[in-house]
């Protein structure tokens, strides 16, 4: 069966260093004490670009052959994956498009373009958007790198992991978001690969948490997508899924689902006691925590993923109110 290795991690982590940052593990007083563990928040959120997805897109992207480097990269993607992609190809002077449906709001659509790639609108959905991609890798020979199911892009996010596990060697349990999965099983492998012991939990929300229904259904399968706050974990897993969905069927030790009040609440504790600002998506971590669904004996490590949220969205949450959804697609 085809999987992403511990080799395949450490040598992404060779090729990307200096092209990414490395970011800090800080120990949480306020969970440490709720939890009776420690507690230790990884602070993924304030990586270049403002997501670990910069670790992917550049192990991807320096992955590269000369010719396919000449030839330029391409996504539909409207958040997370786009930013770092049009980043990493930039730093390598490479040509980059990002494809996006008309829906996307303009200050989305702008920040990639400040990245410097180029920005196609095309139809009216996300589905609208890939079939642009395949389009123009087919017309122009572009090179799909897509966000989660590609052997370079999951070694890249399984740098992380290889972080963690140095940063807290005694971890038992580690908190990693769950959305396409190319995360949770590039971290996955990397720490149990060096820390078999160690338990991961994948951490979803509960509206349209496409991996948990498919691994409890034994394949791939699609889930209604809806909105939720944490938007940077919408979307299906792929029903031709290659790496992602065995992968985390082989290595995760458990899958929970939070609620947006949950959610909410992760946010406004990260702002309120860890004095950080991290979006729906980065917070579900210590939301799971908050909520009362894992139980740890020993050492607990949250990754907060990202922290690209609309910050009249966070305002509110902050202040105690849910945002309407009309509000967060803003
Ligand atoms: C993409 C993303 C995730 C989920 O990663 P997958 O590899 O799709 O599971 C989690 N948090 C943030 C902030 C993201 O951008």
């Amino acid at each position: 069966m085809a999987m992403v290795t511990l080799g395949d991690i450490r040598a992404a982590r060779e090729r990307i260093a200096g092209k990414i940052g490395s970011t800090a593990s800080v120990l949480s007083p306020s969970l440490s004490e709720r939890l009776n563990v420690p507690v230790h928040l990884k602070l993924e959120h304030r990586q270049t670009t403002g997501s670990f997805k910069l670790r992917g897109a550049s192990n991807a992207v320096a992955s590269l052959s000369m010719g396919e480097r000449a030839r330029g990269v391409i996504a539909a993607s409207t958040g997370n994956h786009g930013r770092a992609l049009a980043y990493a190809a930039k730093l390598e002077c490479m040509r980059a498009v990002i494809c996006m449906s008309r829906l996307v709001p303009q200050n989305k659509l702008d920040e990639i373009r400040r990245l410097g790639a180029e920005v196609r609108i095309v139809g009216n959905s996300q589905d609208d958007a890939q079939q642009e991609v395949e389009r123009l890798a087919a017309d122009e020979g572009l090179i799909m790198l897509p966000p989660f199911d590609h052997p370079a892009i999951i070694a890249g996010q399984g740098t992380l992991g290889l972080e963690i596990i140095e940063q807290v060697p005694d971890a038992a349990l580690v908190l990693v978001q769950l959305s396409g999965g190319g995360l949770a099983s590039g971290v996955a492998a990397a720490i149990k690969g060096v820390s078999p012991g160690t338990k991961i939990i994948g951490v979803s929300m509960a509206r349209g948490a496409a991996m948990k229904a498919s691994l409890d259904a034994g394949r791939p399968v699609q889930v209604e997508e809806l909105p939720t706050l944490a938007d940077s974990l919408g979307g299906g897993i792929g029903l031709d899924n290659r790496l992602t969905f065995s992968m985390c069927r082989d290595l995760l030790d458990d899958v929970v689902l939070l609620d947006e009040d949950e959610i909410a609440a992760g946010i406004r504790h990260a702002y309120e006691q860890e004095r950080e600002i991290v979006e729906g998506a980065g917070a579900v971590g210590i939301a799971a925590l908050l909520a009362g669904q894992v139980k740890a004996r020993g050492p607990v490590v949250v990754l907060l993923s990202g922290r690209n949220i609309d910050m009249d969205v966070h305002r509110k949450i902050v202040c105690g109110e849910i945002p309407s959804i009309s509000e967060r697609a803003a």
